[in-house]
């Protein structure tokens, strides 16, 4: 029974990311986003607290063991990470996007949600509501679960994963590219609708990498977004399966994306091999370069001293 589960659940991941790489990724959103850009700080950190950043690191504990990565809701979020998500919305025009790094801030919260007029109001005073009671009670900060708020356009980070912070940009992204967010947003909690919105947030980041020509940075998007989209997967299932078996579904369905991240991962050619096989494709376009060229600028006037976005491999 087991491994007929095992191989639904990978037959799925493997649809569901097929493809997952495009050489024409496209910088930006898709439509005019409305509403100004906010004055306070795009990117806000809360303040470590031992105690708490303790009883968070242990209740994430199994998050870490299905992603096989210690950085997962580890909430102590290092600049590589910070840079890696900074340069992403840069990059992508998402400067209305707020992101808390390991932050509780119910205020600024139910703040964002009033003045998020890209999203209908219908939306955000229903489901936004509830969404934001959850961020309220439930804070992320003790509980983890690194995720998109498309009613208050926030992105919460709880792990120290450049590749899971970009994997966050990416549905902030999608979101923002739809004429009717609040119900793209809403259809997310229809079965079987988020592996779209997940596949999505996650075939934007490969590919932002693959055009950025970093190779290195790819591998360990492989290995943690690959797997996390098994526990998607899971999460179909386990709709209709009651706990503790759920957590049997959800081990049972990681497996072949830890398989297939990995299988994805050696494929990735290094800079060198690539230069060896073709000099012209070893770079990123010229017209690319042009146009991410002022960002990247601005970007590293920023973070002059920050390491590269993935430096610490703890796999
Ligand atoms: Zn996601």
């Amino acid at each position: 029974m087991r491994i007929q589960s095992a191989i639904v659940c990978g037959v799925l991941v493997s649809l569901g990311l097929t493809g997952c790489v495009s050489s024409n990724y496209h910088y930006g959103v898709l439509r005019p986003q409305r509403g100004a850009v906010p004055a306070s700080p795009q990117i806000e950190t809360g303040r470590p607290n031992a105690l708490l950043d303790g009883v968070g690191w242990v209740v994430g504990i199994p998050g870490k063991i299905l992603l096989w990565d210690r950085r997962v809701d580890n909430h102590s979020i290092s600049p590589a990470t910070e840079q890696a998500i900074s340069e992403y919305l840069v990059k992508n025009d998402l400067g209305q996007t707020k992101v808390r790094l390991n932050q509780y801030d119910p205020l600024g919260e139910w703040r964002r949600l009033t003045e998020n007029h890209h999203v209908g109001a219908g939306w955000r005073y229903t489901l936004g509501t509830l969404t934001t009671v959850g961020y309220t009670i439930l804070p992320g900060r003790v509980f983890g679960g690194d995720h998109y708020n498309p009613f208050t356009n926030t992105i919460n980070v709880y792990s120290d994963h450049p590749a899971i912070a970009l994997h966050e940009g990416g549905h902030a992204k999608d979101i923002r590219s739809r004429e009717l967010p609040g119900t793209y947003s809403a259809a997310y909690m229809l079965p079987f609708v988020a592996l779209w919105h997940e596949e999505k947030a996650t075939s934007d980041v490969l590919s932002y990498l693959s055009v950025e020509d970093r190779p290195e940075e790819m591998r360990e998007a492989y290995r943690i977004l690959y797997p996390a989209y098994g526990t998607h997967v899971a999460g179909q299932f386990n709709n209709f399966i009651p706990p503790p078996f759920d957590l049997a579904v959800t081990a049972v369905c990681v497996i072949p994306g830890h398989v297939a991240g990995r299988i994805k991962a050696t494929q990735v050619e290094s800079r060198e091999t690539l230069a060896d096989a073709d000099p012209f494709q070893a770079s990123p376009l010229p017209e690319l370069s042009a146009q991410v060229a002022s960002p990247e600028s601005r970007i590293s006037a920023l973070f002059p001293n920050a390491p590269s976005a993935f430096a610490n491999d703890l796999d």
